[in-house]
């Protein structure tokens, strides 16, 4: 097998440095773990970055994956296949009944899809503007960078595409005031994962709900990281007692397997018709598999329910912290989408944790991100406390880092 040198000068030399250059390549996964090609093991409080919300390699989803290739990978979209109606069946009873699913790749091309969806439900009236949040991300496209209110991924790839305005998250007469006659739709993470592991408040989704009814305009809620279990009900909208007019999805609804959908509830459920829209890998009989593997997964495992425990388990455990340690400054999100939030650059004590064994991801600069699978238990809640303890120390020890 290659060393760790080997792989790093292969990426170097033959593809293109898109990623901050990696410390670690890694081999294998099972569960809450995976190895590097040292041998070493880490506990996965990242799980690709909520990709991996039943672990790394689950039995099930496995199985559903080699059944399904060996009978049938693909076969486009002018045949039908038995899984794709059974996966949008699963979604849609678990969220907007009545409603209706669109399957693609990816979280930037489900929200391609929402964004679309809202232009051509517009049309009719001249409304094709598409409110979204600063610090919020959507995707790395043409459309969705625009649609992402941070100006650091825009730079350089002007001239964007028109029709977003932005507003500021958790600001009701923000989002107010940004409101047109050409509105569509307003577009919103019900958690910003990029953006800082930011929850919505309780006013504001209700208020977005309220505002929208009142305007005629869609509220489309992009789900791709908090949706598929990852805060304790099965989209993260769930928790505010309302419910949107479209959803986006991806990350862990393949489980790994490149899957995204579009959910659409009753009111826009048949605004696409044929011609309108279409992806030649989107909603293949392997991608579904892997879908319903993890949807019966989740289920059947209690996942929803163990989330909150562990969530509030682990959370405890970052709450005492937060007295120890001056750069420090608070824990904050919902279930297991977690945010340590500190007073300084993050990506040290990220290292720090990565040394000792605890893969998770410094964001937004200064906070440390976790995202761990959504089956863990007290065992590995009380290991993953204890490295980030020692991390912590560690840290705090370091000369040279700006602390205040
Ligand atoms: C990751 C992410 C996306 C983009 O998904 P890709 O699969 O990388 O295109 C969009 N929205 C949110 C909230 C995300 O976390």
């Amino acid at each position: 097998m290659s060393t760790r040198e080997e792989i790093q000068n292969l990426y170097q030399q033959y593809v293109m440095t898109t990623y901050a250059s990696a410390s670690l390549a890694l081999v294998r996964g099972k569960g809450a773990y995976v190895w590097d090609s040292e041998g070493k093991r880490y506990l996965d409080f990242l799980a690709g970055i909520s990709v991996m919300n039943v672990g790394h390699c689950h039995p099930k989803v496995v199985k559903a994956l080699r059944k399904q290739a060996g009978q049938l990978i693909h076969v486009s979209n002018l045949y039908h296949n038995e899984n794709q109606p059974r996966l949008a069946q699963a979604l849609v009873e678990r969220s907007l009944k009545g409603g209706k699913c669109f399957f693609c790749n990816s979280g930037a091309e489900a929200n391609e899809g929402l964004i679309k969806l809202a232009r051509l439900w517009g049309s009719g009236q001249g409304r094709f503007e598409v409110i979204t949040m600063r610090n919020s991300f959507h995707g790395r496209t043409l459309a969705t960078l625009t649609a992402t209110g941070q100006e650091k991924v825009q730079k350089g790839f002007h001239p964007l595409p028109e029709g977003f305005v932005y507003a500021d998250f958790n600001n009701l007469d923000s989002v107010r005031s940004a409101i047109s006659g050409k509105t569509a739709a307003v577009l919103v993470e019900a958690v910003q994962g990029e953006g800082g592991i930011m929850p919505a408040t309780d006013e504001f989704m209700k208020g977005l709900r309220a505002l929208c009814d009142e305007k005629n305009i869609l509220l489309l809620v992009d789900e791709v990281q908090a949706g598929m279990g990852r805060t304790g009900t099965w989209f993260a909208w769930q928790h505010y007692g309302i419910e949107p007019d479209a959803f986006s999805l991806a990350k862990a609804l393949g489980s790994g397997y490149p899957l995204g959908a579009v959910v659409a509830g009753p009111k826009v459920a048949d605004v696409f018709q044929p011609g309108h829209h279409a992806s030649t890998f989107g909603g293949t009989p392997l991608a579904c598999a892997a879908g319903l593997a993890v949807v019966e997964t989740i289920e059947e495992e209690g996942l929803l329910e163990n989330v909150r425990k562990m969530g509030d388990m682990f959370r405890s455990e970052l709450e005492k912290l937060v007295p120890k340690y001056k750069w420090i400054q608070c824990v904050r999100g919902r279930g297991l989408m977690i945010g340590l939030v500190l007073n300084c650059p993050a990506k040290d004590l990220q290292m720090s944790m990565q040394e000792q064994g605890l893969l998770a991801l410094a964001t937004a600069n200064t906070i440390i991100r976790f995202l761990p699978p959504l089956n863990i238990d007290e065992k590995i809640v009380k290991r993953a406390a204890s490295i980030i303890r020692k991390a912590c120390r560690s840290f705090d020890k370091q000369a040279g880092v700006n602390k205040q």
